[in-house]
């Protein structure tokens, strides 16, 4: 299995993501960048750098939907598109499954303290979507499937970063194509999505993540294949490294609480006094992160309020 990485610029903070071109018994593309002109370009100059062209590419296998990594899915006119299922629902631009997206968020907002004039304007599910592909999966991959074209490269659902993420690990070489699951210089943001199953409420995006963290410590790996940044080897202590510092903030947060008890959006205040306004979501994001990995640890204990609210506070 021959890999060639392409670098695509992105209009996002994260700065480059990474595509891959794999050589097996079929021609396939990890990843396509975000849709926009400059990652068309970067995309086009990469295939070609790896002696193929656009017209070549046989399968699009996306590891996650976001839009950084499932823009061009357009681009390859002769390519099947490969990815898990809750990918296909965004690259559908399904409206109905937008409205679920949003109303989760609106919920989401409200019981964790957002004051009711700020929802409506953070909720923005759409604008996320401009540069996300329109074009559906052909092929469903499910945790433990195999890519077609190439015998022994397997599908590992991670979710947590996202509600759609796979990895991809080639039992031959020990090689893995990981897309966010963990990066060089980055933490991955536990993000809040709605998930798939919507029934279950909200997922605990940190603890799902670290589950995944887990899923792939079990494997052996030589190298992983990252979706921002540098290839990684050594992924047990890289693991173990970031673990610890997790548990570092956690406990940050812990100390944050004194005696009172706090809506997420109290806690997040305190966590990040200078950008929680600028950043609601996303700070947001990772404060509950904390408090669910605070509470799965026993320190700290959640109730509702008569009005909805969440609130949280130390054991
Ligand atoms: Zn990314």
């Amino acid at each position: 299995m021959h890999i060639h990485k392409i670098e695509i610029p992105t209009p996002y903070a994260v700065g480059d993501v990474n595509a891959f071109v794999v050589k097996g018994d079929a021609l396939t593309i990890f990843d396509v960048g975000p849709k926009t002109a400059e990652a068309y370009e970067a995309l086009q100059q990469g295939v070609k750098a790896a002696g193929f062209a656009m017209t070549d590419i046989e399968q699009v296998v996306l590891t996650h939907h976001h839009p950084d990594h499932a823009g061009w899915v357009e681009a390859f006119p002769n390519a099947t598109i490969l990815g898990h299922l809750y990918n296909d629902k965004w690259l559908r631009h399904d409206e109905e499954f937008l409205r679920y997206h949003e109303a989760f968020y609106r919920e989401r907002l409200f019981e964790h303290g957002v004051p009711q004039e700020y929802i409506a304007p953070s909720v923005h599910v759409r604008r996320e979507l401009e540069l996300v592909g329109k074009r559906p999966l052909t092929h469903i991959l499910a945790d433990g499937d195999e890519v077609p074209g190439h015998p022994g490269l397997k599908a590992f659902e991670t979710l947590g970063h996202a509600q759609s993420h796979l990895i991809f690990w080639d039992e031959a070489s020990h090689r893995v194509i990981g897309g966010d699951l963990l990066l060089d210089k980055i933490t991955p943001n536990p993000l809040i999505e709605p998930p798939l199953d919507r029934t279950v409420g909200r997922t605990k995006s940190l603890l799902q993540y670290n589950e995944s963290l887990e899923i792939l410590r079990q494997l052996p790996v030589t190298t992983m294949y990252t979706g921002h940044g540098a290839d990684l080897t050594d992924i047990p202590v890289l693991i173990e490294t970031r673990l610890a510092r997790q548990y570092e903030q956690s406990m940050k947060v812990y100390e944050l609480f004194g005696d009172d008890a706090l809506t997420v959006v109290q806690m997040t205040k305190r966590v990040y006094p200078a950008i929680f306004q600028r950043q609601l979501g996303l700070t947001m994001s990772k404060t509950l992160g904390h408090l669910d990995y605070l509470e799965a640890n026993g320190l700290i204990t959640s109730f509702q309020t008569a009005e909805g609210i969440y609130l949280f506070k130390r054991k």
